[in-house]
């Protein structure tokens, strides 16, 4: 049924599994003055994902999301294999939110045998998650430039979420010269508090309560500096004591660092990022929270 005073909705979502495909696309969307979005994801996708559509839509002419599990940045050991995969119903949600292309390259499309090229933010890259993932970040910035050169997007949107990975892409994008203006959305969370991420199924509902001691502990660590708690460290050590109660989830890090450098901060304002990263049964979580005085 169509709605008075609305148009219905002509065209379907577009799907482009090969990079020249979706690069013709995106040039028609430019060459007619269409302003272009992007969402980058793995799939699997949740309100979280949505929200950043949702926010391209409001902002930009055309939306193209991309959808790729992105080998190069999960290390030896981790869960490639395991990660969570529903093209069909990424593709219903997708097309819901009225997403206009969806970019779903295979594995050799993206790596053909004998890529050798690597993009390195230096420095972050070894920081938070860096640290316990050694080549994650640089999987992360290689397969997004790679993005940014196939789709061309005006602006690019990713969820405050990957907190590191942000403040990554803002130096990678600075100083590569990309034309792209990146814009970061909010955290999604369940309604417990729980920040939403497709290694959420990974949970069953026992785990699911036991991970909220991710969110609990950033809730400390803002209360206590709500109330005047200038040093990092009792800011961290309250944070960790709240792991300390929680023996099914083992923390990997909680630190409290300047949200662009990444950094561990000595004097704590208004801004500092507090960051945690724990496993959950088989389930590695992050989340984090910007401290504020209010
Ligand atoms: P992923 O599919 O996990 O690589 O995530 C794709 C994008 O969605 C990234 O920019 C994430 O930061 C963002 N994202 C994931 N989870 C959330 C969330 N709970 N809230 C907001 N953005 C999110």
């Amino acid at each position: 049924m169509v709605v008075p005073g609305t148009a219905p909705r002509l065209s379907k979502m577009k799907i482009c599994n090969m990079i020249d495909a979706m690069r013709a696309a995106s040039r028609d969307c430019r060459g007619a003055g269409k302003r272009l979005g992007l969402v980058p994801t793995m799939g699997a996708l949740h309100e979280g994902h949505l929200s950043l559509v949702r926010a391209a839509k409001a902002q930009c002419d055309v939306v193209a999301a991309s959808l790729f599990v992105n080998p190069l940045q999960f290390g030896p050991g981790e869960d490639l294999a395991k990660y969570p995969r529903d093209f069909e119903r990424d593709c219903a949600l997708l097309e819901t939110e009225e997403v206009d292309f969806l970019f779903a390259p295979g594995v050799e499309e993206m790596y053909p045998a004998g890529a050798v090229t690597y993009v390195t933010v230096e420095g972050l890259s070894n920081k938070l998650c860096g640290r316990s993932r050694p080549g994650h970040f640089r999987g992360v910035t290689t397969v997004v430039s790679k993005l940014f050169n196939i789709v061309e997007p005006d602006l690019a949107f990713f969820g405050q979420k990957d907190a590191a990975q942000l403040a990554i892409i803002h130096h990678m994008v600075r100083d590569l010269n990309i034309s792209v203006q990146i814009v970061a959305r909010p955290i999604v969370r369940e309604p417990g508090g729980l920040a939403m991420s497709s290694r959420n199924a990974y949970l069953d509902p026992q785990q699911k309560k036991s991970a909220l001691a991710l969110y609990h502990s950033l809730l400390e660590v803002q209360k206590r500096f709500a109330r005047g708690e200038q040093r990092p460290e009792p800011l961290i050590e309250a944070g960790r004591q709240v792991f300390a109660e929680e023996p099914a989830v083992t923390l990997d890090y909680l630190e409290i660092v300047d949200p662009d450098t990444l950094d561990p901060v000595d004097n704590l304002s208004r801004g500092a990022l507090v960051a945690v990263a724990a496993f959950v049964g088989k389930a590695r979580l992050i989340d984090n929270l910007v401290l504020d005085r209010s």
